[in-house]
């Protein structure tokens, strides 16, 4: 993709793992084909920016010699699998779901007729856990359930009011019925012209529910909801049975080349493997003890990398705004890490997105207090997104000379 600092080269690894030595490569590879800058985006991907034609061939023979290209890009595009970023380390998930997410992410590569998926059709495969995946939006949905005496797998779909849980499978059969759900979905969307589950119309959402629900069984126990209390997701988690993780996330969901490589360091001192990575932007890695994991935060955080989970910039969502992206003038993340600042001052513990246009690419979805730039103005809205229409303008500068206002919930100039 291009864009204002030049080529954007995505990376979507396999069940969102790296090497630490894939990962490190990736950063070296960032500082010499590209700009250093890195995204982690909310398909638990990376961003490599600011490739030119002349580079990408370089960055290409890196990202492919240490595994992470696949061999068709139309397979890639819609190897859209999410799992959960502690699988197979977390004691309190239901069980370790890689090994459906990886089936299912091979068939999504491989068989031919599952390309016709719009690319933002996405798969979840949940195994509960500390960090289960119920608040992440997909369009089918996998999730670990006990079920009585046998562990098996609930089915979903995400519809337009809602999750619907069709049913459950026994789990050696689960990405097959995934795949079926696809073909389903493929057949009814091609004809009503729609990319998601939840833009189907009531007959092709029933036409879709009624390919399926022979092949499941009756749901017995319900997966975990969406609306359950989120656990703490950054910086030391202690996971029970002896274990522990560190959780580090990056404002904004950049990291810099930089950044990495002394995280990687960090954590290849500690004997750490592999990280994974997450939809909320945030990386983990299993640690060998407390003290471990506590030395690697402490490089995290010497770098600026967000090991707190009560540091305000995680409640802010920022799009790149100039010089990387060319539709704004606003140095849109610079003004967040400012607006961060003035949060606790001001008791203000909701969400923020600051947009540098009505595109909102940092957020689709809704948030507490909503800037959107227009010119080098912002546009302010309050429980909503940048593509709403904001009823009060003002220039950063005077916010900065009266900051209380934007944070007054009593004022009818926000919007309503
Ligand atoms: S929201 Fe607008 S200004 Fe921000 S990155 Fe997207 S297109 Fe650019």
């Amino acid at each position: 993709m291009l864009s204002g600092d030049g080529l954007i080269v995505r990376v979507r690894p396999q069940s969102a793992t790296l090497g630490l030595d894939q990962l490190a490569a990736l950063a070296d590879a960032a500082g010499r084909f590209g700009n250093g800058h890195i995204d982690l985006t909310r398909r638990a991907n990376l961003q490599i920016r600011g490739v030119s034609e002349e580079t990408l061939p370089q960055l290409h023979e890196v990202i492919a010699r240490f595994g992470l290209l696949d061999d068709n890009p139309d397979g890639e595009a819609v190897r859209n699998v999410m799992v959960n970023p502690l699988a197979g380390i977390d004691p309190a998930e239901v069980f370790d779901v890689r090994s459906i997410g990886g089936e299912l992410a091979r068939l999504l590569a491989t068989e031919t007729s599952l390309w016709a998926l719009p690319t933002k059709f996405g798969f979840i495969v949940d195994s509960g856990g500390v960090l289960g995946l119920a608040e992440q939006r997909g369009d089918i949905r996998l999730a670990a359930i006990a079920d009585g005496q046998g562990a098996a797998i609930a089915i979903g779909l995400e519809t337009r009011i809602g999750m619907e849980w069709l049913g459950s499978i026994v789990r050696g059969a689960a990405a097959a019925v995934a795949v079926e759900i696809g073909l389903a979905f493929i057949a009814v969307a091609s004809r009503e012209q729609r990319q998601r589950m939840r833009d189907l119309s009531d007959e092709g959402l029933a036409s879709v529910r009624s390919a399926i629900m022979p092949r499941l069984d009756a749901l017995r126990e319900q997966p975990r909801d969406a609306d359950a209390p989120l656990m703490k997701r950054t910086g030391l988690i202690e996971l029970g049975a002896g274990r522990f993780a560190v959780g580090i996330a990056a404002p904004f969901g950049r990291v810099e080349a930089g950044q990495i490589r002394m995280l990687v360091d960090a954590m290849a001192a500690d004997g750490v493997k592999e990280v994974r990575l997450s939809p909320w932007r945030t990386l983990y890695a299993e640690v060998s003890d407390e003290q471990s994991g506590q030395s690697i935060l402490a490089a995290a955080a010497s770098v600026g990398l967000v090991v707190d989970s009560a540091d305000p910039l995680l409640q802010i969502e920022a799009c790149p705004g100039t010089p990387g992206c060319q539709s704004t003038s606003l140095d849109t993340r610079g003004d967040a890490r400012w607006l961060a600042r003035l949060l606790p001052r001001f008791g203000f513990t909701e969400t923020v997105h600051v947009s540098g246009c009505a595109k909102g690419c940092a957020k689709s979805g809704t948030s507490d207090l909503v800037l959107i730039g227009a010119e080098c103005r912002y546009g302010l809205v309050r429980n909503g997104t940048a593509q709403d229409t904001p009823v009060r303008h003002f220039l950063f500068s005077d916010l900065a000379a009266s900051p209380g206002e934007i944070f007054d919930t009593d004022r009818g100039s926000m919007h309503d």
